[in-house]
């Protein structure tokens, strides 16, 4: 039976630490990413080229849909515009 790990958040760092974990530990984990936004994983850092019109929220993923799809035998799921509130962490 697969661990369940959950990550809060489907930033950069987060993502990238899952990538890095489907490589040592494949079909390991059930995964779910819950990330506020609606994107996938996209480069922040680049984000205000988008915001000042000079590129478009496809120009800055670095993980795009097919990503998620492609992992989804991992069972990995994100569900979007979640935001993950205390309560529901129950602290
Ligand atoms: C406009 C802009 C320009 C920047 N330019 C630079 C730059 O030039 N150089 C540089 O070094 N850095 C820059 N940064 C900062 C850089 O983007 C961040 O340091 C980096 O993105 C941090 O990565 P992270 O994965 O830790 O977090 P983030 O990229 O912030 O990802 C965290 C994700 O988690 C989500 N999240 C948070 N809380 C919850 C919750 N409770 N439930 C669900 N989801 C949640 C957030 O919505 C977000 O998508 C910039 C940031 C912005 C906004």
């Amino acid at each position: 039976m697969k661990k369940k790990l959950v990550l809060i958040g489907n930033g950069m760092a987060g993502v990238n630490a899952v990538e890095q974990l489907l490589k040592l530990a494949p079909n390991q984990y059930e995964i779910t990413i819950f990330g506020s936004e609606p994107h996938p994983n996209y480069n922040r850092i680049l984000l205000s080229s988008v915001l000042a019109g000079d590129a478009n929220i496809n120009d800055i993923m670095i993980n795009d849909w097919s990503w998620y799809e492609a992992v989804s035998d991992n069972h990995l799921t994100l569900p979007t515009n979640r935001r993950v509130c205390d309560t529901q962490l129950g602290t």
